[in-house]
């Protein structure tokens, strides 16, 4: 195997959950390999399409599990599209189905939020704290042709001894079923995610590689943005899984320990 474009890569963008850790176990190696990373002169950013939690959350969370973590190190889909909202509907009044911590992070972009009918976009998030008013509010808005905004696609976020929890493309499928509106996802597989990164930090695409466990979005979003991927087999991938898969890596590892291996050379 040629590691030459993997190894090429200055900037890391890093899945987190079922990629680093799952639910509070941190994989063996996983905290190595992000010092390996900083200790060969190269830059990480912790993605997540996660959108109940807010940036700050992440860097506390981080902290706990011994990842060496600050400020620009973190980048979620709330964030992006926090950034999305400001610069393409300025002005507008936005409804959020999302957690309290969600609402923070728009707020923080300057995304003015609403409870009435002056909303002329629903903004849907992993809503952990989901109620039927919220639906029913969101529906009511949507029918009434306001802008339908995502954070992310995903169906499931995968939680210890495989259970899941129904996450902000579930929550969509509901709202789109009641009212004929389909979203515009922002986080992965969006490339928008990496273009904003690759114009934050200078490194292009090319030299940005996206590392995580599901091909729908980790692997995804590095295609779609001509970045270089890595499929660890730490999470929810299998082989199966992977051998029927349309969106194919560039690299497949058994996790980022291996990773590290490769990059340490
Ligand atoms: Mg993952």
């Amino acid at each position: 195997m040629n590691y030459d474009s993997l190894r090429a890569c200055r900037l890391f963008l890093l899945d987190m959950d079922g990629t680093l850790y799952l639910g509070d176990e941190v994989f063996n190696g996983a905290i190595d390999f992000i010092h390996t990373l900083s200790g060969t002169g190269r830059n990480y950013i912790y993605l997540t399409n996660n959108s109940s939690r807010a940036g700050e959350d992440y860097i506390t969370r981080l902290k706990k599990l011994g990842f060496p973590c600050e400020r620009e190190n973190v980048f979620t889909s709330g964030m992006a599209t926090g950034m999305y909202l400001k610069t393409r509907h300025p002005g507008e009044k936005v409804y959020a189905v999302g957690t309290p911590a969600f609402e923070r992070e728009l707020v923080s972009y300057g995304v003015e939020l609403t409870q009435s009918d002056d909303a002329t976009v629903v903004c849907a998030g992993f809503d952990t704290t989901l109620t039927y008013e919220k639906l029913d509010k969101a529906v009511h808005f949507l029918r009434r042709g306001a802008a339908f905004i995502a954070a992310n696609p995903d169906w499931v976020c995968p939680m210890p001894a495989g259970e899941v929890l129904p996450d902000c493309g579930s929550i969509c499928a509901l709202l789109t079923a009641a009212s004929g509106a389909k979203p515009f996802y922002i986080g992965k597989p969006n490339r928008s995610m990496v273009d904003i990164i690759s114009e934050m930090t200078g490194v292009p695409n090319s030299q940005i590689c996206c590392v995580g466990d599901r091909l729908y979005t980790d692997i995804a979003v590095a295609v779609n943005a001509g970045a270089v991927s890595v499929l660890v087999m730490s999470g929810e991938t299998t082989r199966d899984i992977l051998d029927v898969s349309e969106t194919k890596p560039d690299y497949v590892l058994a996790g980022v320990a291996e990773l590290a291996g490769i990059l340490r050379k």
